[in-house]
Parts: structure tokens; sequence; C-alpha cells
């Protein structure tokens, strides 16, 4: 059986292949990941690399430019992804390293990747407001082979003190939706638009929404999050979630409760739980759940009568 390594390349061969069959002509790729490309696989099998003729790969000088003007491989994007028609067929970003087609990689290998990738988010500086400013980096938290996938905006003061997405109250509140479901806040995913809090300067408390800049900043990381985990349904938490993901500024009260696609992926979305903590009518807390109930049939999941009344007037 193939190596960690050799299903990571082969599954990126694979993806250049795909590119290229889609006229893809040219690859950014930063200085660093050249040199580590033409380094001598120490320690590893090695063996001859495949032929390959194009793409070519083209440096795009030094790495880290998070959000290249010009990118070669897709068309230049806006800060936000591209619009819904566009989804299906969205080409990795310049700095994106898993694809999401192909076979899936083995669980030692997408563990690696995982924290391989964990570890770049850590350690990432490209916003240096916020990165001086945060305590920890909420980088994602639950299954990486979770089914289900929730992404919210971005940590607030306790997540930001834990590192952790959703810990305050509407992460409270998520995980009381999250078991309502049957399952547990381990069973799935949970990421944000944003891994690092939004600063608010000269305030001691309160939030505020993440800049388009910040969102196309950060969201390559949520984009491997999740091309690795490769959720069968995602549930955008809220209009920023929706924004940060399908360039949509439309309101959340429109958009909730009808299917829309993301890398390919059912994406459903709904109301912020935060919402939910501000407005408490039992007929918006019935909407979110409604949203759920369609979740947890498109998941094929087990639905009692008593949790299709959940907020439903007796
Ligand atoms: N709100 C979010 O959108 N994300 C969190 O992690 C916490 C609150």
């Amino acid at each position: 059986m193939a190596g960690a390594y050799e299903q990571l390349l082969d599954a990126t061969i694979r993806h250049l292949e795909d590119l290229q069959s889609r006229g893809v002509r040219h690859v950014n790729v930063s200085q660093e990941t050249l040199r580590a490309l033409s380094q001598p696989a120490a320690g590893r099998d090695a063996r001859p690399a495949r032929p390959m003729e194009s793409p070519s790969l083209k440096s795009d000088g030094p790495a880290a430019r998070p959000y290249p003007k010009t990118a070669s491989v897709a068309p230049p994007r806006s800060p936000v992804p591209a619009p819904l028609a566009e989804q299906e067929t969205l080409l990795a970003l310049p700095g994106e390293t898993v694809p999401s087609q192909g076979t899936p990689l083995d669980p030692q290998a997408k563990a690696a990747a995982f924290a391989a990738l964990r570890e770049r988010a850590l350690a990432c500086v490209k916003c240096e407001h916020l990165a001086s400013s945060r305590k920890n980096v909420a980088f994602g938290v639950g299954s990486i082979d979770a089914q289900l996938m929730f992404i919210g905006e971005a940590p607030g003061a306790d997540e930001d003190e834990q590192g952790e997405p959703f810990v305050g109250k509407a992460g409270q509140l998520l995980t009381k939706i999250i078991q309502a479901t049957g399952l547990q806040r381990a069973d799935v995913y949970i990421g944000n638009i944003l891994k690092c809090r939004p600063d608010t300067p000269g305030q001691s408390a309160g939030n505020r929404k993440p800049t388009s800049d910040e969102m196309a900043t950060c969201i390559p990381y949520l984009h491997e999050q999740i091309d690795l985990i490769r959720p069968k349904v995602i549930v955008a938490l809220g209009a920023t979630a929706v924004e940060g993901l399908l360039g949509k500024t439309i309101g959340i009260t429109k958009l909730r409760g009808t299917w829309k696609t993301y890398r390919g992926i059912p994406l459903m979305p709904t109301y912020h739980p935060a919402y939910l903590l501000r407005n408490q009518a039992t007929s918006e807390k019935r909407k979110v759940w409604e949203d759920m109930l369609t979740v947890m049939e498109k998941l094929g999941m087990p639905i009692s009568e008593k949790q299709r009344r959940f907020f439903l007037k007796a």
C-alpha cells in the first residue's frame, strides 16, 4: 500500500491533471514550495517523478502573499468567493494544497495533512493586526471525518480565550442544536470563516464583523479544512458565513432553508445561534430546527416524530 507521502503526491498530480484538462496552463507555486519540491526525498520511499508536461509551474515570487491580485490558476477573484453558478467548478486558490477531487487520503495521511494545516494556521500572521491582538487562533474543532460541518463567522472573546470556535453563549446554543439532532459536538466539525478574533481597537469589549480583506485572507484555510474533511453537508451559520462562503450579501432571512452548493457540497444557510439568543421567538427557533431537519434528511439520519414536532405549538 502506498505511503502517506505518495498518496498526497498522487492526489496532487491528479488535481493538476484535472486542472490541465480544464484548460489551466499555469499554477502559482511559492518559492518555498518550489524549494521543498526540489529537495531529495530524504527518508521517503523515493521514486521517479511521473512525467508531466503542462501545467507549467510558474513561480509567484516570495510565499505568503495571501490573495494575489492576479492568479494564473483561476481568473482573478473578488475577495469573496465566486458567484454560486461558479461554485461547482471552483479551482483551488493560490496557497491551497489539497484537492477536493480524487481519491480521499488514507486516515494517516489525512490526519497528517490536517495537523500540518493546523500548524500553519496557528502560526499565521497574514493579518498583522489580528495576529497581534489575538490570544489564540480558533482553528476548528470536532471530527475530521465528520459528515456534517458547521461554519460560523469568527471567534469572539470566549473563543479567543480558549482557542476553540463556538464555546461562548452562542456556542452553547449551537451544541444544544447539534445534540437535538442526536449527534454530539465531537461528531461534527465546527469552524469559522475567520480563525482570529476581529480586533476592536480602543474598545475593551464587543465584536465586529470581519472585513472582506480579512475573510479573503483567511478563507484558504477553511477551503483546505473542507477539502480534507469532505463533509456531506455544510451548515452556514448566519449572513457573514454565507457571504464568506458564497459571496452573497443577500439577507439570511431570504437564503435560509434553501440548499446551495459550496465546492460541490450541499450547503444549508441558517440563522446564527447568536440571532436566536437575541430573538427568543419560538417561530425563529422552529425555522432553524426545520433547516436542521432538512439537513438530517439529506444525511439519512433517523428522525423521530418527537424531533419533527420540536418548537411546534401544541
Ligand atoms: N460566533 C461565531 O460565528 N463563531 C464563533 O466561534 C463564536 C461565535
